[in-house]
């Protein structure tokens, strides 16, 4: 086993990663070859207004949003609709940007919430989506659903039974079409379980070979290494992608490639 992965804090991208190409996952976490979709174009403006909600949001949950710059229609919009579809409440706790980690059963498990709301004996975690159409239902069996839900339960931190918390997808282009995933001990364990077989493969591969599903590579940012084609020319691919994991770029992006 290559020593980087005994300190590697296993998070959705990296489960994501594995899923997608085991090539991808060495050169991201053990290469440390880090290559951010940093380049122009739309994508990056994508990105850059995705994470710009977030920060929004985050201020918002924090209780100081503030004044938004001139100019920013857009975001004042989705700001209002967030406001009015969550609005701050003295019965729940907002908790934003909220981040967990677990080592319990050799497993080192790491998520970030963009919200946690906790209260009255329940605990939602709410994960925010910009790109251009509402959140789909296949979410709800993602990597990111199974480990955020399983971590949260698995920790024990807010004392609420697996039946008691929820995940809720929601997206400021379409407010009022959320994705709410119910969890379940019976959830609870098989959930603990496939993460525990996907870490125990790539903890005792030997090999970390190219996906042969070419689909994977046009969202890969080392296409460039792989296929040889330029950051740029990817970029304005995967603006015709209907598989793009936004939430993956964003994590990359955003918070790197979590190793500690
Ligand atoms: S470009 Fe394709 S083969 Fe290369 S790392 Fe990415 S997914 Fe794997």
């Amino acid at each position: 086993m290559p020593s980087e992965l005994s300190k590697l804090w296993f998070s959705q991208a990296s489960l994501s990663a594995w899923q997608s190409c085991p090539l991808k996952f060495k050169y991201r976490y053990i290469d440390g070859l880090y290559w951010p979709f940093a380049a122009g174009g739309k994508v990056s403006e994508h990105i850059e207004l995705g994470r710009r909600f977030h920060l929004l949001a985050q201020r918002y949950f924090s209780g100081g949003v503030g004044a938004l710059p001139p100019g920013e229609p857009m975001l004042a919009t989705w700001l209002n609709q967030l406001q009015e579809y969550l609005p701050l409440s003295a019965k729940e706790e907002f908790l934003p940007e909220y981040e967990l980690r677990s080592a319990q059963n050799d497993l080192r498990l790491l998520a970030k919430y963009d919200l946690l709301a906790a209260g009255q004996g329940k605990v939602t975690i709410y994960d925010w989506k910009t790109d251009e159409r509402p959140p789909r239902s296949a979410f709800a069996v993602s990597p990111q659903t199974r480990l955020y839900l399983y971590l949260l339960t698995l920790t024990g931190y807010f004392g609420v039974e697996a039946e008691n918390v929820q995940m809720v997808y929601w997206n400021p282009r379409f407010p009022r079409e959320p994705l709410t995933v119910n969890y379940s001990v019976q959830q609870q364990e098989q959930d603990g379980a496939w993460i525990r077989r996907l870490i125990d493969q790539i903890m005792s591969t030997a090999a970390f070979p190219a996906t042969n599903n070419e689909k994977n590579c046009r969202f890969c940012e080392y296409r460039p290494v792989c296929h040889g084609q330029g950051l740029e020319e990817v970029q304005e691919d995967l603006l015709d992608i209907d598989e793009v994991d936004w939430e993956q770029v964003q994590e990359i992006v955003l918070q790197g490639v979590n190793l500690p």
